[in-house]
């Protein structure tokens, strides 16, 4: 069973906006402390942090973490900022599907995996696909609830390349849901951000959903690991 969580273009609240990184390098624990942390929660969990096969883990979740979490680092307009290219005359839509994901959800840490699909109208600029790609792991790899990536990575792209509109889908699967609370194994997520002729122009709206082939033809989505 697929669950449409929300398909319907609807705001997200103005704090979801792009936002930077939340703690400068100094701010932030030392590895050992981290290391330190990672112990605590194994003893949590009721296991022995010293036991041979557990000995080298709180320095593997360490270094885990420094990939999942190396958005905080990147700053996804500069970087888009730096990539565009001038385009003379396409004023056609502009779609990519299926750029898939893995991000930790803010409220459990646990693992989300999905798809994004975005699609823009030029004005003038257009992205490549792999700083599209780039930009959804700029987000991704932060913790996150699913619309407030959903919402960054639409409003950076309408930021950064001032389109005539931008749409946003985020397909989503929560670990938190799969595997713990209600145990729903299958449920996808979906949310959605339009802007600009995505959100007033239903005909527009309608060819970038047509383009996805979303509706009722939710792809189970496989684990990045
Ligand atoms: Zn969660």
């Amino acid at each position: 069973m697929n669950t449409l969580a929300r398909l319907e273009p609807r705001p997200v609240s103005a704090d979801a906006a792009p936002t930077g990184a939340t703690l400068t390098r100094e701010g932030r624990p030392s590895r050992a402390e981290a290391e330190q942390a990672v112990r605590t929660l194994i003893r949590w969990a009721g296991d022995d942090p010293l036991r041979e096969g557990l000995i080298d883990t709180p320095a593997r979740v360490v270094r885990a973490y420094q990939q999942w979490f190396a958005g905080y680092d990147q700053d996804a307009g500069q970087h888009l900022k730096r990539t565009f290219e001038e385009v003379a005359g396409y004023d056609e839509m502009v779609v990519m599907r299926d750029i898939r994901f893995q991000s930790h959800c803010e409220h459990h840490m646990a693992p989300i995996t999905g798809r994004v699909h975005i699609g823009y109208l030029p004005r003038n600029k257009v992205v490549g696909i792999s700083k599209l790609a780039r930009l959804v792991q700029v987000y991704a790899r932060r913790l996150q609830t699913q619309e407030k990536m959903t919402a960054q990575i639409a409003d950076t792209l309408n930021s950064v390349l001032a389109p005539h509109g931008v749409a946003v889908v985020v397909e989503g699967t929560h670990g938190c849901m799969t595997s713990r609370g209600v145990e729903q194994a299958t449920a996808t997520m979906l949310t959605s951000r339009m802007l600009g002729v995505f959100r007033d122009r239903t005909a527009t709206r309608q060819e970038f959903l047509a383009a996805l082939d979303l509706r009722g033809n939710i792809r189970p989505v496989a684990p990045l690991l």
